[in-house]
């Protein structure tokens, strides 16, 4: 019977971090800036670690390497998703992600950054910046080296559970007081284009990748407004929010118990409300707000129990 992988994530310092990941999810970190939580992450630059079980102490990467089976055999070099939950206090900057051609000839074989968001939490008013005005690349750098970013960027407001799908080629940005979870391909690859001109606690600015953005940014920008598909099973609201070339996400709502069956290469789960049990043949395990577990292939018929809300991904 195939075991519930259970992971123990990986946080990150950034200048627009705050303590959210601490105070609303009891993580124990000690940084007031901790910006990421890299929750299911076989990504160099933070791996998860699994926390339990037969593969306890291994990193989601080597999992990846020497036991494919549990990923459904699913070819390619490295883990394909990263899972993170981030706390924006403040803005971060104005950013841009490559495609996959772009990453793999540009930043030594990276993968290309589509990634969405998830809203969990935010203050009232928030917004992000999805987009830009630009209709003509001449058009774009004129406004990018003229500083005319009212005009140039759009914004939107944002509350809890909307959802944002953010392709590569995006200009997009968290703003202040938004606390998201984001599902991404593995990549760790971002253009900055403008980073409101902050110095970190040494008097430094951030780099800028103005050009690299101005090759990979769509323009005119594409706007994607994503419509949920809400469908009610026995005991669960399944919300799906988008089935696209690299992931499907979608939010289970359980209340009571409600059954399901695990057929993709590997289910990623989230818990960001509630507690409950996954329950198989072989037992049950607890799980609470803050748990992240990969279902392997073949993990078959299970139940979740309990007031719970997770967002669950796959390939
Ligand atoms: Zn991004």
């Amino acid at each position: 019977m195939k075991q519930p992988i259970f992971l123990t994530p990986q946080f990150q310092e950034r200048i627009w971090g705050g303590t959210k990941l601490r105070t609303e999810f009891g993580y124990p970190i000690e940084s007031d800036l901790t910006g990421e939580c890299w929750a299911v992450s076989a990504h160099p630059n933070g791996q998860s670690i699994v926390s339990q079980g037969p593969y306890e102490g291994k990193s989601l990467g080597e999992l990846w390497k020497e036991h494919r089976e549990l990923f459904g055999n699913m070819e390619g070099d490295v883990f394909p998703l990263l899972t993170k939950i981030l706390d924006a206090n403040n803005d971060l900057s104005i950013q841009v992600h490559p495609n996959d051609e772009y990453a793999n000839k540009n930043e030594s074989g990276e993968l290309g950054k589509t990634e969405c968001w998830y809203v969990v939490d935010c203050e009232d008013d928030a917004e992000i910046i999805y987009g830009h005005t630009a209709q003509t690349k001449e058009q774009f750098v004129e406004m990018i080296e003229s500083g005319d970013w009212n005009g140039l960027l759009s914004r939107v407001k944002v509350k809890p559970g909307d959802f944002f799908y953010v392709p590569s080629g995006t200009i997009h940005a968290l703003c202040s007081g938004v606390l998201i979870l984001e599902t991404q391909q593995s990549s760790d690859t971002t253009y900055r284009v403008y980073d409101y001109d902050r110095v970190d606690q040494s008097g430094n600015k951030r780099e800028l990748h103005i050009q690299k953005s101005i090759d990979v940014t769509t323009i005119p920008h594409e706007d994607i407004t994503v419509k949920p598909c809400i469908e009610k099973i026995p005991g669960a609201t399944i919300t799906t929010f988008v089935k696209e070339q690299f992931f499907s996400v979608y939010k289970w709502e359980i209340e009571g118990s409600a059954a399901f069956h695990q057929d993709k290469p590997f289910l990623i789960c989230s818990v960001l409300k509630g507690s409950g049990e996954i329950v198989t043949e072989a037992g049950s395990l607890f799980i609470e707000k803050g748990s992240h577990f990969i279902l392997p292939a073949g993990f078959g018929d299970f139940e979740l129990t309990g007031n719970v809300e997770l967002i669950v991904s796959h390939p």
